[in-house]
């Protein structure tokens, strides 16, 4: 049985870029009982919750806080669970924060895995995407993360960007790889509803890739780093080995047990899913109160484990272990759907080899739909 992983969202942020969806705000004042807040949120979980060989610290920008409130935050961890000495601890930095000494700081505190939102290092694309970094940032940050002893960190890009082309975007990848990264993550830019950007979009201020140029880009990004000698081991995902992959997402690919806290955070185990407050104020006023900041719950019937164990396995180039989704939900998928696996490996779009269904770089492209075929 893996061991949970422990999800820490950070809700604040210094400006709000134009497409996020995800929750933070910008108004600072209530840091610091934020970080009383979530510990209090830590010792309501004590008892459910023991042991965590993954802490993820995001947001926001966890990057804002400083050296002394992160200490508090790890500190909390520390006292309300056990986390062993293998642990992957990460932290999500903006590249416009932090110098070498708090580079140095965040290593003593016993981070060890570092994820910078670079985005691009086209600084036409950074301005389109409202990030309050440049490429120098970016450049400096790298330099500050490995000055300060880290060695395992990873990158964020995002492509799509209007004004991008083919050869823009390899030459991101290419200042990327320049750089090392023992990890990359490549996302293509979406229009999440409520956001700036959705509505500028929709007043049509600018054009985003058609669905051919979509796949150009994602098997360009695949095609390229292969070379390069990173794994695409998840739609979005390439490690340089197989230990530096995110263990901590794995958790959530594979339904490994997951405690969220912080504004909006989701948790889940045992078949139970349940979410914070996505409003710093319902999230304080709760734990003032005593209580766990639970917005709402749901528990996942056999049929919708089943989906999610399709979707989630689909998106990973290890794909579904055959015997082990048999022996879970009693269905031998190449018994049952012979002609729709046959038809799927005749296009192309996943290998059926070992014991295991497996997207290939197309089926990874559309692993989405690929999971509703069966
Ligand atoms: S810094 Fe990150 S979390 Fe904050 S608004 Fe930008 S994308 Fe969203």
């Amino acid at each position: 049985m893996n061991l949970p992983g422990l999800y820490i969202h950070i809700p604040f942020c210094k400006t709000k870029c134009p497409y996020c969806h995800f929750y933070s705000t910008t108004d600072i004042s209530s840091v610091d009982v934020f970080i009383v807040s979530i510990i209090r949120e830590m010792a309501l979980y004590a008892d459910a919750f023991d042991t965590f060989d993954t802490v993820y610290i995001g947001g926001g920008t966890p990057s804002l806080l400083t050296i002394h409130q992160l200490d508090s935050i790890i500190s909390g961890v520390h006292k309300h669970f056990d986390v062993p000495p293998n642990a992957e601890i990460t932290i999500e930095v903006n590249p416009a924060d932090g110098d070498l000494a708090w580079y140095r700081s965040l290593k003593s505190l016993g981070v060890n895995r570092l994820h910078l939102g670079v985005q691009s290092f086209s600084d036409q694309a950074l301005t389109f995407l409202g990030r309050r970094h440049r490429s120098d940032d970016a450049f400096a940050a790298l330099d500050n993360t490995v000055h300060a002893g880290f060695d395992n960190f990873g990158l964020d890009l995002i492509y799509g960007v209007p004004g991008q082309n083919l050869q823009s975007w390899r030459e991101s990848l290419a200042s990327a790889v320049s750089l090392s990264p023992p990890h990359l993550s490549a996302y293509q830019l979406a229009i999440e509803e409520d956001t700036p950007l959705c509505h500028s979009y929709r007043c049509g201020s600018f054009d985003i890739p058609d669905e051919d140029a979509s796949l150009a880009f994602f098997l360009e990004t695949s095609a390229y780093l292969e070379r390069s000698g990173y794994h695409h081991y998840e739609v979005s995902n390439y490690a340089a080995s197989p230990s530096q992959r995110s263990r901590h997402n794995q958790k959530y690919w594979d339904h490994t047990p997951y405690l969220g806290l912080g504004p909006g955070a989701h948790s889940f185990k045992e078949g139970r899913r349940w979410w914070n407050h996505r409003s710093i104020e319902g999230y304080l006023k709760d734990l003032a109160e005593g209580t766990a900041p639970v917005a709402g719950d749901e528990t996942l019937t056999r049929d919708d484990l089943r989906l999610e164990t399709l979707f989630m396995s689909l998106r990973t180039a290890a794909g579904i272990d055959v015997a082990a989704f048999c022996l879970q939900f009693g269905e031998n998928l190449p018994e049952i759907h012979p002609s729709i696996i046959q038809s799927l490996v005749d296009g192309g779009l996943i290998v059926f080899k070992d014991g295991r269904i497996s997207p290939t770089t197309r089926g990874l492209a559309v692993a989405d739909q690929l999971a509703l075929i069966f």
